[in-house]
């Protein structure tokens, strides 16, 4: 069982705490940098591989500064994500645009920064002709059905799913769009999250290869890149398999050499759209205890709520939890460690063995990195924490401040109400 070691010490969280008082996520420069290296490493074998971070998984300018630095690009599917993208400077080919029941505007925004457009529905040809005709590149995203099976597990019943095309209409859509004026085609399918298998990526990297096979033998069409969006989880339980990207990065060249090379589509990029894989580990909430209650349970009340880290209230995730300081002691004491939500599901460990935890005692929630802060939600009034980055030279830097009451209220900014 590999050990969950937390990126920072107990004195560093009471240097932290007394600029920027907890509840905080903070975020691991070093690891972020490494974990872009090992991926871009891991894919260096194809000339136009890219790395498009998923910017819903931490929207945060200063984070995606650093992956920028590392050669990544950005996968938004809203507006706003678009926005933040444009300020930290990512354009043209760096930007991707994955988003579902796209408006009109999107499709400009997107447009209008050059990035390459991911059609999630062939009837959204039409949204995006109005909205600013077709570009010259374009994506296509595709949905199987049925099941998708790995080994013998379903992994997940992308005929549940609301997202991607049908082959049928895949195909029929790139005969349009090349009609339109289309002339670089890519693909894209996301089939499964937080997928603990070195073989996801390599098994779904088959079905898109042999599809744009496919799309070359039916259509002519040449498909020049296959996206394999997201989905690599990381191992939040310390017993969970650890991906490695290496054997991942392998099995897709396999399948590349041994499906795309024989169609004659040696020349495809691959692009990837990790948001978990890339930032989950790499971040953490630092919450202190300052309750506890004895009552049918044990419980420890901390300074943190499901507002600023929602995943195992939503799908009763679990998130590892370190003691700062007690990081060798025995975990001899069960607990609850809750929030202050008037919700029963503000637990963030449930029947957990973890040190005896006093007041005032620093948890590091582990795994927040991705999916974290930004799930974040005001019910209860609860205010967004700030975001911390501890870099690479071992000082910290406030990268998003706390949210205050005149933030929470300025959405009646047009009443004469006076929340003073
Ligand atoms: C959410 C999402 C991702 C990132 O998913 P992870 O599970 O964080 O890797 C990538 N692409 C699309 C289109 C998404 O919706």
């Amino acid at each position: 069982m590999a050990e969950k070691i937390a990126f920072i010490t107990r004195k560093q969280a009471e240097e932290i705490d007394a600029l920027i008082p907890t509840p905080f996520h903070i975020y691991n420069e070093d690891g972020i940098r490494k974990t872009a290296r090992d991926l871009q490493d891991a894919f260096s074998w194809n000339r136009g591989y890219k790395e498009y971070f998923a910017v819903k998984a931490t929207p945060n300018p200063f984070i995606l500064k650093i992956l920028q630095e590392e050669g990544c690009g950005v996968d938004c599917s809203s507006e706003t994500e678009l926005v933040l993208s444009r300020a930290c400077g990512f354009k043209g080919k760096n930007v991707m645009f994955s988003s579902n029941e796209t408006l009109e505007e999107e499709f400009a925004m997107a447009d209008g920064l050059g990035g390459i457009i991911n059609l999630d529905d062939i009837t959204l040809i039409e949204t995006l002709e109005k909205a600013c005709g077709i570009p010259e590149t374009i994506c296509c995203r595709y949905n199987p059905g049925g099941e998708f099976i790995l080994g013998n597990t379903i992994m997940d019943h992308p005929k549940d799913a609301k997202y991607g095309m049908t082959r049928e209409q895949l195909m029929k859509a790139f005969r349009i769009l090349r009609e339109k004026g289309a002339k670089q085609f890519g693909i894209h399918s996301f089939l499964a999250s937080n997928t603990l298998s070195n073989e996801y990526y390599p098994h779904l990297a088959e079905i898109l290869f042999r599809l744009a096979a496919d799309v070359s033998s039916e259509t002519g069409i040449k498909v020049s890149f296959v996206n394999l969006s997201g989905g690599v989880g990381v191992d939040y339980r310390p017993e969970d398999p650890k991906n490695d990207i290496r054997v991942i990065g392998e099995g897709v060249r396999k399948a590349f050499e041994s499906i795309l090379v024989p169609a004659g589509l040696g020349d495809a990029a691959i692009f990837t759209e990790l948001g978990r894989y890339m930032l989950a580990s790499n971040g953490a909430l630092v919450t202190k205890a300052i309750h506890e209650k004895h009552t049918y349970k044990e419980y420890i009340g901390v300074d943190a709520c499901a507002c600023n880290l929602m995943r195992p209230a939503m799908y009763g995730a679990y998130h590892h939890i370190t003691v700062l300081g007690k990081e060798k002691a025995e975990c001899d004491h069960m607990y609850d460690v809750v929030g202050s939500l008037c919700e029963n599901n503000d637990k963030f460990a449930i029947d957990r063995m973890l040190p005896r935890i006093n007041r005032g005692d620093y948890l590091f929630i582990h795994d927040t990195g991705a999916h974290g802060f930004s799930m974040g939600y005001n019910y209860n009034g609860k205010l967004r924490s700030a975001e911390v980055l501890l870099c690479s030279d071992g000082t910290f830097k406030m990268i998003r401040r706390a949210e205050t009451m005149e933030d929470y209220f300025r959405t009646f900014d047009f009443t004469d109400f006076q929340f003073k």
